[in-house]
Protein backbone atom coordinates (compact mmCIF):
# COMPACT_ATOMS: atom_id res chain seq x y z
CA UNK A 1 0.00 0.00 0.00
CA UNK A 2 3.14 2.49 0.62
CA UNK A 3 5.21 1.42 -2.19
CA UNK A 4 1.71 1.94 -3.93
CA UNK A 5 1.60 5.26 -2.81
CA UNK A 6 5.00 6.32 -3.35
CA UNK A 7 4.77 5.04 -7.02
CA UNK A 8 1.82 7.46 -7.61
CA UNK A 9 2.98 10.71 -5.92
CA UNK A 10 5.94 9.55 -8.18
CA UNK A 11 4.55 9.86 -11.12
CA UNK A 12 1.78 12.92 -9.60
CA UNK A 13 5.51 14.85 -9.52
CA UNK A 14 6.31 13.92 -13.13
CA UNK A 15 3.06 14.61 -14.37
CA UNK A 16 3.10 17.98 -12.70
CA UNK A 17 5.82 19.06 -14.95
CA UNK A 18 3.40 19.31 -17.95
CA UNK A 19 0.39 20.86 -15.85
CA UNK A 20 2.70 23.69 -14.41
CA UNK A 21 1.99 26.26 -17.57
CA UNK A 22 -1.74 26.16 -17.25
CA UNK A 23 -1.57 26.09 -13.20
CA UNK A 24 -3.77 28.96 -13.20
CA UNK A 25 -6.71 26.66 -14.20
CA UNK A 26 -5.74 24.78 -11.51
CA UNK A 27 -6.05 27.63 -9.20
CA UNK A 28 -9.41 28.53 -9.92
CA UNK A 29 -10.63 24.95 -9.52
CA UNK A 30 -9.20 25.45 -6.21
CA UNK A 31 -10.94 28.69 -5.56
CA UNK A 32 -14.07 27.37 -7.10
CA UNK A 33 -13.92 24.22 -4.93
CA UNK A 34 -14.06 26.01 -1.64
CA UNK A 35 -16.79 28.23 -2.62
CA UNK A 36 -18.40 25.32 -3.60
CA UNK A 37 -17.36 23.27 -0.52
CA UNK A 38 -18.51 26.16 2.16
CA UNK A 39 -22.07 26.72 0.40
CA UNK A 40 -22.62 22.99 0.39
CA UNK A 41 -21.63 22.43 4.14
CA UNK A 42 -23.60 25.06 5.55
CA UNK A 43 -26.47 25.11 3.77
CA UNK A 44 -28.06 22.06 5.12
CA UNK A 45 -26.97 23.62 9.09
CA UNK A 46 -28.55 27.22 8.09
CA UNK A 47 -31.54 25.79 6.32
CA UNK A 48 -32.44 23.23 9.18
CA UNK A 49 -31.71 25.29 12.28
CA UNK A 50 -31.71 29.11 11.40
CA UNK A 51 -34.45 28.58 9.39
CA UNK A 52 -36.95 26.81 11.55
CA UNK A 53 -36.45 29.20 14.47
CA UNK A 54 -38.08 31.71 12.18
CA UNK A 55 -41.18 30.46 12.20
CA UNK A 56 -43.12 27.32 14.11
CA UNK A 57 -45.36 26.96 10.80
CA UNK A 58 -45.18 23.67 9.56
CA UNK A 59 -45.56 24.98 5.96
CA UNK A 60 -43.97 28.09 6.34
CA UNK A 61 -40.88 25.66 7.42
CA UNK A 62 -41.27 23.37 4.48
CA UNK A 63 -41.50 26.32 2.14
CA UNK A 64 -38.41 28.27 3.51
CA UNK A 65 -36.32 25.02 3.39
CA UNK A 66 -37.46 24.11 -0.17
CA UNK A 67 -36.41 27.82 -1.01
CA UNK A 68 -33.13 27.16 0.61
CA UNK A 69 -32.24 24.17 -0.76
CA UNK A 70 -33.55 25.32 -4.64
CA UNK A 71 -30.95 28.48 -3.87
CA UNK A 72 -28.07 25.91 -2.98
CA UNK A 73 -28.31 23.96 -5.77
CA UNK A 74 -28.44 27.08 -8.34
CA UNK A 75 -25.32 28.23 -7.03
CA UNK A 76 -24.16 24.30 -7.22
CA UNK A 77 -24.85 24.01 -10.79
CA UNK A 78 -23.24 27.98 -11.51
CA UNK A 79 -20.08 26.22 -9.62
CA UNK A 80 -20.51 23.20 -11.64
CA UNK A 81 -20.42 24.95 -15.05
CA UNK A 82 -17.55 27.66 -13.79
CA UNK A 83 -15.61 24.15 -13.22
CA UNK A 84 -16.43 22.54 -16.50
CA UNK A 85 -14.85 26.12 -18.59
CA UNK A 86 -11.59 25.22 -16.02
CA UNK A 87 -11.25 21.73 -16.67
CA UNK A 88 -11.97 22.15 -20.59
CA UNK A 89 -9.33 25.15 -20.98
CA UNK A 90 -6.59 23.21 -18.65
CA UNK A 91 -7.11 19.48 -20.12
CA UNK A 92 -7.21 20.68 -23.79
CA UNK A 93 -3.86 22.04 -23.35
CA UNK A 94 -2.51 19.63 -21.19
CA UNK A 95 -3.31 16.88 -23.18
CA UNK A 96 -1.85 18.59 -26.21
CA UNK A 97 1.58 19.08 -23.91
CA UNK A 98 2.15 15.46 -22.98
CA UNK A 99 0.83 13.97 -26.37
CA UNK A 100 3.39 16.38 -28.17
CA UNK A 101 6.00 14.89 -25.51
CA UNK A 102 5.48 11.10 -26.00
CA UNK A 103 5.01 11.53 -29.97
CA UNK A 104 8.56 13.29 -29.76
CA UNK A 105 10.05 10.57 -27.87
CA UNK A 106 8.38 7.87 -29.43
CA UNK A 107 10.16 8.99 -32.88
CA UNK A 108 13.43 8.83 -30.82
CA UNK A 109 13.17 5.26 -29.98
CA UNK A 110 16.03 2.96 -31.48
CA UNK A 111 14.82 1.11 -34.51
CA UNK A 112 15.13 -2.28 -33.09
CA UNK A 113 12.61 -1.57 -30.21
CA UNK A 114 10.29 0.00 -32.68
CA UNK A 115 10.31 -3.51 -34.99
CA UNK A 116 9.67 -5.69 -31.76
CA UNK A 117 6.33 -3.80 -30.51
CA UNK A 118 3.66 -3.02 -32.19
CA UNK A 119 2.18 0.35 -33.75
CA UNK A 120 -1.11 -0.53 -30.92
CA UNK A 121 1.04 -0.27 -28.46
CA UNK A 122 2.43 3.61 -29.31
CA UNK A 123 -1.16 4.36 -30.21
CA UNK A 124 -3.11 3.66 -27.32
CA UNK A 125 -0.28 5.25 -25.14
CA UNK A 126 0.07 8.42 -27.37
CA UNK A 127 -3.64 8.67 -27.54
CA UNK A 128 -5.34 6.95 -24.49
CA UNK A 129 -2.95 7.18 -21.67
CA UNK A 130 -2.11 10.83 -21.84
CA UNK A 131 -5.77 11.61 -21.63
CA UNK A 132 -5.51 10.03 -18.00
CA UNK A 133 -2.80 11.96 -16.96
CA UNK A 134 -3.64 15.05 -18.20
CA UNK A 135 -7.19 15.17 -16.54
CA UNK A 136 -5.86 13.91 -13.23
CA UNK A 137 -5.29 17.02 -10.72
CA UNK A 138 -8.75 18.38 -12.03
CA UNK A 139 -10.13 15.35 -11.11
CA UNK A 140 -8.28 14.98 -7.99
CA UNK A 141 -9.17 18.37 -6.80
CA UNK A 142 -13.00 17.46 -7.98
CA UNK A 143 -13.04 14.25 -5.26
CA UNK A 144 -11.38 15.61 -2.32
CA UNK A 145 -13.39 18.63 -2.82
CA UNK A 146 -16.73 16.29 -3.05
CA UNK A 147 -15.40 14.55 -0.60
CA UNK A 148 -14.91 17.43 1.75
CA UNK A 149 -18.29 18.54 1.02
CA UNK A 150 -20.31 15.30 1.62
CA UNK A 151 -18.16 14.72 4.87
CA UNK A 152 -19.00 17.88 6.45
CA UNK A 153 -22.69 17.46 5.77
CA UNK A 154 -21.79 14.29 7.41
CA UNK A 155 -20.96 16.29 10.48
CA UNK A 156 -24.15 18.48 10.15
CA UNK A 157 -26.48 16.11 10.34
CA UNK A 158 -24.56 14.52 13.54
CA UNK A 159 -25.78 17.72 15.38
CA UNK A 160 -29.38 17.19 13.44
CA UNK A 161 -29.61 13.57 14.50
CA UNK A 162 -27.37 11.59 16.38
CA UNK A 163 -29.47 8.37 15.37
CA UNK A 164 -29.43 8.99 11.82
CA UNK A 165 -25.63 10.04 11.83
CA UNK A 166 -24.91 6.80 13.27
CA UNK A 167 -26.49 4.79 10.25
CA UNK A 168 -25.13 7.04 7.81
CA UNK A 169 -21.74 6.01 9.70
CA UNK A 170 -21.97 2.50 9.93
CA UNK A 171 -22.79 2.46 6.06
CA UNK A 172 -20.23 4.28 5.65
CA UNK A 173 -17.28 1.80 7.23
CA UNK A 174 -19.39 -1.32 5.36
CA UNK A 175 -18.93 0.23 2.04
CA UNK A 176 -15.59 1.82 2.28
CA UNK A 177 -14.05 -2.29 3.47
CA UNK A 178 -16.17 -3.65 0.50
CA UNK A 179 -14.02 -0.38 -1.73
CA UNK A 180 -10.84 -1.86 -0.80
CA UNK A 181 -11.31 -5.90 -0.82
CA UNK A 182 -12.73 -4.59 -4.33
CA UNK A 183 -10.86 -2.08 -5.84
CA UNK A 184 -7.22 -4.82 -6.11
CA UNK A 185 -9.60 -7.40 -8.31
CA UNK A 186 -10.88 -4.51 -10.34
CA UNK A 187 -7.37 -2.86 -11.29
CA UNK A 188 -6.25 -6.56 -12.47
CA UNK A 189 -9.00 -6.88 -14.53
CA UNK A 190 -8.17 -2.91 -15.48
CA UNK A 191 -4.46 -4.44 -16.61
CA UNK A 192 -5.80 -7.34 -18.37
CA UNK A 193 -8.12 -5.14 -20.59
CA UNK A 194 -6.01 -2.57 -21.79
CA UNK A 195 -3.52 -4.90 -22.51
CA UNK A 196 -6.07 -6.51 -24.81
CA UNK A 197 -7.08 -3.52 -26.20
CA UNK A 198 -3.50 -2.83 -27.45
CA UNK A 199 -3.26 -5.94 -28.82
CA UNK A 200 -6.31 -5.60 -30.99
CA UNK A 201 -5.08 -2.00 -32.47
CA UNK A 202 -2.01 -3.20 -33.21
CA UNK A 203 -3.93 -5.41 -35.32
CA UNK A 204 -6.13 -3.47 -36.63
CA UNK A 205 -3.41 -0.66 -37.77
CA UNK A 206 -1.33 -3.81 -39.33
CA UNK A 207 -4.82 -4.40 -41.22
CA UNK A 208 -5.06 -1.19 -42.50
CA UNK A 209 -1.76 -0.76 -43.64
CA UNK A 210 -1.38 -4.21 -45.38
CA UNK A 211 -4.94 -4.08 -46.59
CA UNK A 212 -3.29 -4.41 -50.44
CA UNK A 213 -0.77 -7.42 -49.44
CA UNK A 214 -3.26 -8.87 -47.22
CA UNK A 215 -6.14 -9.04 -50.76
CA UNK A 216 -3.18 -9.91 -53.19
CA UNK A 217 -2.75 -13.01 -50.92
CA UNK A 218 -6.51 -13.64 -50.80
CA UNK A 219 -6.02 -13.35 -46.32
CA UNK A 220 -9.31 -11.14 -46.05
CA UNK A 221 -11.01 -14.41 -44.57
CA UNK A 222 -7.79 -15.51 -42.07
CA UNK A 223 -7.55 -11.57 -41.17
CA UNK A 224 -11.28 -11.03 -40.59
CA UNK A 225 -10.88 -14.02 -38.15
CA UNK A 226 -8.05 -13.08 -36.23
CA UNK A 227 -9.34 -9.68 -35.74
CA UNK A 228 -12.45 -11.51 -34.09
CA UNK A 229 -10.84 -13.26 -31.80
CA UNK A 230 -9.27 -10.65 -31.03
CA UNK A 231 -12.04 -8.36 -30.75
CA UNK A 232 -13.76 -10.99 -29.06
CA UNK A 233 -10.58 -11.41 -26.66
CA UNK A 234 -10.46 -7.89 -25.38
CA UNK A 235 -14.59 -7.53 -24.81
CA UNK A 236 -14.47 -10.64 -22.73
CA UNK A 237 -11.60 -9.01 -20.79
CA UNK A 238 -13.70 -5.37 -20.45
CA UNK A 239 -16.53 -7.73 -19.52
CA UNK A 240 -14.83 -9.42 -16.93
CA UNK A 241 -13.76 -5.45 -15.74
CA UNK A 242 -17.28 -4.50 -16.10
CA UNK A 243 -18.61 -7.48 -14.23
CA UNK A 244 -16.52 -6.90 -11.22
CA UNK A 245 -16.96 -3.47 -10.77
CA UNK A 246 -20.68 -4.12 -11.32
CA UNK A 247 -21.09 -6.80 -8.80
CA UNK A 248 -19.57 -4.85 -5.90
CA UNK A 249 -21.71 -1.53 -6.97
CA UNK A 250 -24.77 -4.25 -6.64
CA UNK A 251 -24.31 -4.62 -3.21
CA UNK A 252 -22.90 -1.40 -1.77
CA UNK A 253 -26.43 -0.40 -3.66
CA UNK A 254 -28.73 -2.89 -2.03
CA UNK A 255 -27.08 -1.75 1.45
CA UNK A 256 -28.07 1.87 0.65
CA UNK A 257 -31.44 1.39 -0.17
CA UNK A 258 -31.92 -0.72 3.12
CA UNK A 259 -30.09 2.36 5.04
CA UNK A 260 -32.41 4.95 3.25
CA UNK A 261 -35.54 2.39 4.56
CA UNK A 262 -33.95 2.48 8.17
CA UNK A 263 -34.15 6.30 7.57
CA UNK A 264 -37.30 7.17 6.83
CA UNK A 265 -38.30 5.01 9.80
CA UNK A 266 -36.18 6.02 11.99
CA UNK A 267 -37.01 9.97 11.02
CA UNK A 268 -40.91 8.94 11.49
CA UNK A 269 -40.31 7.46 14.97
CA UNK A 270 -38.02 10.04 15.82
CA UNK A 271 -40.77 13.32 14.79
CA UNK A 272 -43.68 11.31 16.31
CA UNK A 273 -41.90 11.41 19.95
CA UNK A 274 -41.00 14.93 19.05
CA UNK A 275 -37.35 14.54 18.50
CA UNK A 276 -37.22 15.57 15.18
CA UNK A 277 -39.11 18.09 12.89
CA UNK A 278 -40.32 17.35 9.51
CA UNK A 279 -38.42 20.18 8.27
CA UNK A 280 -35.51 18.84 9.39
CA UNK A 281 -35.85 15.03 8.19
CA UNK A 282 -36.33 16.45 4.63
CA UNK A 283 -32.92 18.65 4.74
CA UNK A 284 -31.60 14.99 5.71
CA UNK A 285 -33.15 13.02 3.10
CA UNK A 286 -32.43 16.30 0.54
CA UNK A 287 -28.54 15.78 1.37
CA UNK A 288 -29.11 11.29 1.47
CA UNK A 289 -27.55 11.63 -1.82
CA UNK A 290 -24.14 13.22 -0.39
CA UNK A 291 -23.95 11.03 2.66
CA UNK A 292 -24.12 8.23 0.24
CA UNK A 293 -21.47 9.73 -2.35
CA UNK A 294 -18.84 9.87 0.20
CA UNK A 295 -18.06 6.44 -0.49
CA UNK A 296 -18.27 6.80 -4.11
CA UNK A 297 -15.70 9.90 -3.77
CA UNK A 298 -13.15 7.52 -2.13
CA UNK A 299 -14.41 4.92 -4.45
CA UNK A 300 -13.77 7.21 -7.18
CA UNK A 301 -10.37 9.10 -5.81
CA UNK A 302 -8.56 5.44 -5.23
CA UNK A 303 -9.45 4.07 -8.67
CA UNK A 304 -8.49 7.62 -10.18
CA UNK A 305 -5.40 7.54 -8.86
CA UNK A 306 -4.61 3.71 -9.64
CA UNK A 307 -5.81 4.40 -13.30
CA UNK A 308 -3.41 7.01 -13.37
CA UNK A 309 -0.46 5.61 -11.96
CA UNK A 310 -1.06 2.60 -14.49
CA UNK A 311 -1.53 4.91 -17.43
CA UNK A 312 1.59 7.36 -16.03
CA UNK A 313 3.71 4.25 -15.98
CA UNK A 314 3.27 3.04 -19.56
CA UNK A 315 3.28 6.85 -20.66
CA UNK A 316 6.79 7.68 -18.70
CA UNK A 317 8.16 4.26 -20.24
CA UNK A 318 8.08 6.24 -23.28
CA UNK A 319 9.27 9.39 -22.23
CA UNK A 320 12.38 7.91 -19.95
CA UNK A 321 13.17 5.37 -22.27
CA UNK A 322 12.67 2.67 -19.70
CA UNK A 323 12.17 -0.61 -21.98
CA UNK A 324 12.09 1.56 -24.49
CA UNK A 325 15.67 2.12 -25.14
CA UNK A 326 16.48 5.71 -27.19
CA UNK A 327 18.99 6.59 -30.40
CA UNK A 328 22.27 7.50 -28.78
CA UNK A 329 23.67 10.22 -30.94
CA UNK A 330 27.36 12.32 -30.00
CA UNK A 331 27.73 16.15 -29.52
CA UNK A 332 29.85 17.50 -32.46
CA UNK A 333 27.92 19.15 -35.19
CA UNK A 334 28.98 19.14 -38.83
CA UNK A 335 26.70 21.64 -40.95
CA UNK A 336 27.24 20.65 -44.38
CA UNK A 337 29.35 17.43 -44.96
CA UNK A 338 31.65 17.45 -47.80
CA UNK A 339 30.36 14.06 -48.59
CA UNK A 340 32.92 11.46 -47.28
CA UNK A 341 32.52 8.11 -46.61
CA UNK A 342 34.72 5.22 -44.89
CA UNK A 343 33.86 2.24 -43.43
CA UNK A 344 37.08 1.08 -40.96
CA UNK A 345 36.79 -2.26 -39.75
CA UNK A 346 33.38 -2.83 -39.29
CA UNK A 347 31.58 -5.31 -37.76
CA UNK A 348 27.46 -5.86 -37.02
CA UNK A 349 25.34 -8.25 -36.07
CA UNK A 350 21.54 -7.49 -35.30
CA UNK A 351 20.25 -8.29 -31.69
CA UNK A 352 21.15 -11.39 -30.63
CA UNK A 353 21.21 -12.84 -33.75
CA UNK A 354 24.90 -14.02 -35.85
CA UNK A 355 26.99 -11.57 -37.48
CA UNK A 356 26.36 -9.62 -40.65
CA UNK A 357 28.91 -7.79 -41.56
CA UNK A 358 32.38 -8.69 -40.58
CA UNK A 359 34.94 -5.80 -40.76
CA UNK A 360 33.89 -4.04 -43.36
CA UNK A 361 36.34 -1.42 -45.32
CA UNK A 362 35.59 0.78 -47.57
CA UNK A 363 35.75 4.78 -48.56
CA UNK A 364 34.09 7.01 -50.89
CA UNK A 365 34.94 10.09 -51.79
CA UNK A 366 32.70 13.24 -51.99
CA UNK A 367 30.27 13.06 -55.64
CA UNK A 368 31.12 9.58 -56.38
CA UNK A 369 28.36 7.78 -57.47
CA UNK A 370 29.31 3.69 -56.11
CA UNK A 371 26.98 0.66 -56.03
CA UNK A 372 26.37 -2.35 -53.91
CA UNK A 373 25.74 -5.46 -55.79
CA UNK A 374 24.80 -8.93 -54.11
CA UNK A 375 22.63 -11.96 -53.52
CA UNK A 376 19.70 -10.87 -51.04
CA UNK A 377 20.59 -11.19 -47.58
CA UNK A 378 24.33 -10.22 -48.04
CA UNK A 379 24.61 -7.26 -46.23
CA UNK A 380 23.71 -4.25 -48.13
CA UNK A 381 20.66 -2.61 -46.38
CA UNK A 382 22.48 -3.50 -43.08
CA UNK A 383 25.58 -1.26 -44.72
CA UNK A 384 22.55 1.69 -44.95
CA UNK A 385 21.01 1.12 -41.87
CA UNK A 386 24.88 2.02 -40.21
CA UNK A 387 24.98 4.53 -41.94
CA UNK A 388 22.31 6.51 -41.61
CA UNK A 389 22.72 6.08 -38.00
CA UNK A 390 19.08 3.67 -37.29
CA UNK A 391 22.16 1.19 -35.72
CA UNK A 392 25.52 0.94 -34.57
CA UNK A 393 28.22 -0.70 -35.36
CA UNK A 394 29.34 -3.66 -32.77
CA UNK A 395 32.65 -2.82 -33.76
CA UNK A 396 34.58 -0.24 -36.01
CA UNK A 397 34.31 3.12 -36.78
CA UNK A 398 31.96 4.82 -39.43
CA UNK A 399 33.57 8.38 -40.67
CA UNK A 400 31.51 11.17 -42.28
CA UNK A 401 33.90 13.52 -43.24
CA UNK A 402 36.36 12.18 -41.07
CA UNK A 403 34.55 12.28 -38.13
CA UNK A 404 33.06 8.94 -36.59
CA UNK A 405 29.35 9.51 -36.42
CA UNK A 406 28.76 7.78 -33.18
CA UNK A 407 30.06 11.50 -32.14
CA UNK A 408 28.21 13.26 -34.03
CA UNK A 409 24.61 14.97 -32.79
CA UNK A 410 21.47 13.72 -34.92
CA UNK A 411 21.08 16.34 -37.33
CA UNK A 412 24.94 16.12 -38.39
CA UNK A 413 23.70 12.73 -39.84
CA UNK A 414 20.45 12.88 -40.59
CA UNK A 415 20.66 16.33 -41.97
CA UNK A 416 23.66 15.32 -44.42
CA UNK A 417 22.51 11.97 -45.39
CA UNK A 418 19.29 11.38 -47.11
CA UNK A 419 18.05 7.53 -47.78
CA UNK A 420 15.42 6.88 -50.53
CA UNK A 421 14.32 3.04 -49.65
CA UNK A 422 12.47 0.65 -51.74
CA UNK A 423 8.72 1.46 -51.10
CA UNK A 424 8.89 5.27 -49.93
CA UNK A 425 6.35 6.11 -47.50
CA UNK A 426 4.26 8.78 -49.41
CA UNK A 427 2.19 11.07 -47.24
CA UNK A 428 -1.54 11.10 -47.58
CA UNK A 429 -1.50 14.94 -48.30
CA UNK A 430 -0.98 16.67 -51.39
CA UNK A 431 2.03 16.63 -53.55
CA UNK A 432 3.03 20.05 -52.52
CA UNK A 433 2.70 19.25 -48.72
CA UNK A 434 4.76 16.27 -49.26
CA UNK A 435 7.41 18.52 -49.84
CA UNK A 436 6.32 21.12 -46.98
CA UNK A 437 5.74 18.44 -44.23
CA UNK A 438 9.88 18.05 -44.71
CA UNK A 439 10.57 21.78 -45.08
CA UNK A 440 8.26 24.12 -43.78
CA UNK A 441 9.76 27.29 -45.89
CA UNK A 442 10.12 25.40 -48.65
CA UNK A 443 9.28 27.49 -52.34
CA UNK A 444 7.40 26.23 -54.98
CA UNK A 445 10.31 26.91 -57.22
CA UNK A 446 12.21 24.70 -54.94
CA UNK A 447 9.30 22.07 -55.20
CA UNK A 448 9.08 22.30 -59.53
CA UNK A 449 13.32 22.34 -59.77
CA UNK A 450 12.86 18.96 -57.35
CA UNK A 451 10.41 17.77 -59.49
CA UNK A 452 12.67 18.35 -62.68
CA UNK A 453 15.56 17.15 -61.63
CA UNK A 454 13.87 13.62 -60.66
CA UNK A 455 12.22 13.54 -63.91
CA UNK A 456 8.54 13.53 -62.24
CA UNK A 457 7.12 17.47 -63.18
CA UNK A 458 6.09 16.28 -66.43
CA UNK A 459 3.78 13.63 -64.68
CA UNK A 460 2.45 15.99 -62.08
CA UNK A 461 1.56 18.61 -64.34
CA UNK A 462 -0.28 16.11 -66.63
CA UNK A 463 -2.39 15.91 -63.18
CA UNK A 464 -5.43 17.54 -63.55
CA UNK A 465 -4.78 19.86 -59.89
CA UNK A 466 -1.16 19.38 -60.61
CA UNK A 467 0.85 19.95 -57.64
CA UNK A 468 -2.01 20.09 -55.47
CA UNK A 469 -3.07 16.59 -56.36
CA UNK A 470 -3.80 14.55 -53.09
CA UNK A 471 -2.11 11.46 -52.79
CA UNK A 472 -3.89 8.09 -51.73
CA UNK A 473 -7.56 7.99 -51.07
CA UNK A 474 -9.53 10.75 -52.79
CA UNK A 475 -6.66 11.33 -54.80
CA UNK A 476 -4.02 9.51 -56.85
CA UNK A 477 -2.47 6.42 -56.11
CA UNK A 478 1.27 6.82 -57.44
CA UNK A 479 3.50 3.47 -59.14
CA UNK A 480 6.34 1.83 -57.51
CA UNK A 481 8.47 4.32 -59.78
CA UNK A 482 6.63 7.62 -59.28
CA UNK A 483 7.23 7.14 -55.15
CA UNK A 484 10.63 6.42 -55.93
CA UNK A 485 11.03 9.98 -57.89
CA UNK A 486 8.71 11.75 -55.44
CA UNK A 487 11.21 10.59 -52.51
CA UNK A 488 14.13 11.43 -55.00
CA UNK A 489 12.81 14.73 -55.44
CA UNK A 490 11.86 14.88 -51.22
CA UNK A 491 15.91 13.95 -50.78
CA UNK A 492 16.94 17.11 -53.29
CA UNK A 493 14.69 19.60 -51.14
CA UNK A 494 16.24 18.69 -48.17
CA UNK A 495 19.88 19.39 -49.90
CA UNK A 496 21.56 16.52 -48.00
CA UNK A 497 25.34 16.21 -49.82
CA UNK A 498 24.73 12.26 -49.14
CA UNK A 499 22.26 10.34 -51.06
CA UNK A 500 21.33 6.94 -50.22
CA UNK A 501 19.33 4.84 -52.42
CA UNK A 502 17.80 1.56 -52.04
CA UNK A 503 16.46 0.81 -55.97
CA UNK A 504 13.22 -1.02 -56.25
CA UNK A 505 13.49 -4.94 -56.76
CA UNK A 506 9.84 -5.23 -57.75
CA UNK A 507 9.80 -5.40 -61.58
CA UNK A 508 9.21 -1.81 -62.61
CA UNK A 509 8.53 -1.46 -66.73
CA UNK A 510 11.22 -0.45 -68.98
CA UNK A 511 9.91 2.80 -69.24
CA UNK A 512 9.77 3.72 -65.42
CA UNK A 513 13.34 2.33 -64.82
CA UNK A 514 14.66 4.48 -67.37
CA UNK A 515 12.40 8.07 -65.54
CA UNK A 516 14.28 6.59 -62.51
CA UNK A 517 18.11 5.75 -64.14
CA UNK A 518 17.21 9.15 -65.29
CA UNK A 519 16.69 10.96 -62.76
CA UNK A 520 19.89 9.55 -60.64
CA UNK A 521 21.92 10.56 -63.92
CA UNK A 522 20.88 13.89 -63.24
CA UNK A 523 22.30 14.03 -59.91
CA UNK A 524 25.51 12.22 -60.55
CA UNK A 525 29.05 14.04 -59.95
CA UNK A 526 27.08 16.68 -57.66
CA UNK A 527 26.04 14.63 -55.17
CA UNK A 528 27.76 11.32 -52.96
CA UNK A 529 25.39 8.78 -53.96
CA UNK A 530 25.28 4.93 -52.84
CA UNK A 531 23.17 2.89 -54.50
CA UNK A 532 21.76 -0.83 -53.61
CA UNK A 533 21.15 -1.79 -57.04
CA UNK A 534 19.29 -4.53 -58.56
CA UNK A 535 19.67 -3.74 -61.96
CA UNK A 536 22.83 -3.70 -64.13
CA UNK A 537 21.56 -1.08 -66.09
CA UNK A 538 21.97 1.12 -62.55
CA UNK A 539 25.36 -0.15 -61.86
CA UNK A 540 26.76 0.56 -65.24
CA UNK A 541 26.74 4.50 -64.79
CA UNK A 542 28.17 3.95 -61.29
CA UNK A 543 31.58 5.51 -60.61
CA UNK A 544 32.71 2.17 -58.84
CA UNK A 545 30.72 -0.91 -57.59
CA UNK A 546 31.05 -3.06 -54.61
CA UNK A 547 30.24 -6.47 -54.92
CA UNK A 548 29.15 -7.83 -51.45
CA UNK A 549 28.99 -11.85 -50.26
CA UNK A 550 28.03 -12.82 -46.37
CA UNK A 551 28.82 -9.43 -45.18
CA UNK A 552 32.15 -9.26 -46.69
CA UNK A 553 33.45 -7.35 -49.56
CA UNK A 554 34.54 -9.91 -51.91
CA UNK A 555 35.55 -7.27 -55.04
CA UNK A 556 35.18 -3.83 -56.13
CA UNK A 557 35.77 -2.06 -59.28
CA UNK A 558 34.11 -0.35 -62.69
CA UNK A 559 31.02 -2.57 -64.41
CA UNK A 560 33.76 -3.77 -67.24
CA UNK A 561 36.71 -4.05 -64.78
CA UNK A 562 34.75 -6.76 -62.88
CA UNK A 563 32.82 -8.58 -65.43
CA UNK A 564 36.40 -9.09 -66.55
CA UNK A 565 37.99 -9.76 -63.72
CA UNK A 566 35.42 -11.50 -61.21
CA UNK A 567 33.87 -14.49 -61.72
CA UNK A 568 31.23 -13.66 -59.02
CA UNK A 569 30.44 -10.52 -60.30
CA UNK A 570 30.08 -12.04 -63.80
CA UNK A 571 27.99 -15.20 -62.70
CA UNK A 572 25.44 -11.95 -61.60
CA UNK A 573 25.38 -10.75 -64.27
CA UNK A 574 24.92 -13.57 -66.69
CA UNK A 575 21.66 -14.16 -64.48
CA UNK A 576 20.41 -10.89 -64.44
CA UNK A 577 20.62 -11.24 -68.50
CA UNK A 578 19.16 -14.68 -68.39
CA UNK A 579 16.24 -13.21 -66.13
CA UNK A 580 15.95 -10.43 -68.78
CA UNK A 581 15.53 -12.79 -71.98
CA UNK A 582 12.79 -14.56 -69.99
P1 LIG B 1 20.42 -7.30 -48.28
O1 LIG B 1 20.06 -5.87 -48.23
O2 LIG B 1 21.74 -7.55 -48.92
O3 LIG B 1 19.36 -8.15 -48.91
P2 LIG B 1 20.22 -7.18 -45.39
O4 LIG B 1 21.24 -6.19 -45.01
O5 LIG B 1 18.81 -6.73 -45.44
O6 LIG B 1 20.61 -7.85 -46.78
O7 LIG B 1 20.28 -8.44 -44.41
C1 LIG B 1 21.50 -9.04 -44.03
C2 LIG B 1 21.16 -10.14 -43.00
O8 LIG B 1 20.66 -9.54 -41.82
C3 LIG B 1 20.09 -11.12 -43.45
O9 LIG B 1 20.47 -12.41 -43.02
C4 LIG B 1 18.84 -10.65 -42.74
O10 LIG B 1 18.00 -11.75 -42.45
C5 LIG B 1 19.40 -10.09 -41.45
N1 LIG B 1 18.56 -8.99 -40.93
C6 LIG B 1 18.15 -7.91 -41.59
N2 LIG B 1 17.43 -7.09 -40.79
C7 LIG B 1 17.39 -7.69 -39.57
C8 LIG B 1 16.81 -7.35 -38.29
N3 LIG B 1 16.11 -6.22 -38.11
N4 LIG B 1 16.96 -8.22 -37.27
C9 LIG B 1 17.66 -9.37 -37.44
N5 LIG B 1 18.24 -9.73 -38.60
C10 LIG B 1 18.12 -8.92 -39.67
Amino acid sequence: MKKDFTHTFFYLKKSYQFAKKDKKYIVYSIILSIIFTFISVVAPILSAQQILNLTQELWLQLFLVTIAILIVEILRNIMVYCNNYCFNKYFFSVSKNIELEVAKETLRIETETLNQNSSGLFIERITDDTDVIASIFLELIEYVSDFITNFGILISIFFLNFKIFLLYAGFLIIVYCLNLYSSKKVQEKRKIQKKKREEFSGFVTELVRGVKDIKILNAEKSFIQKTASLTEEMNDAFYVFDRTKAKYRFIIDNIRDLLDCFIILIGIYSIIHGNLVVGTLLVILSYRGNIVNITHNIEHLLEALKYFSLSAQRVFEIIDGVNFPKEQFGSRHLEKATGTIEFQNVSFSYQDSKEVLHSLNFSIKPNETVSFVGKSGAGKSTIFHLLSGLYSPSNGNILLDGIPIKELDKDSIRGNISVISQSPYIFHMSIRDNFKIIKEDVTDEEIVWACKMACLHDFIVSLKDGYDTMIGEGGVTLSGGERQRLAIARALILKTEIILFDEATSALDNEIQQKIQESILNLQGEYTILIIAHRLSTVIHSDRIFVINDGEIIGEGTHESLLENHPFYKHLYEIELKKKKD
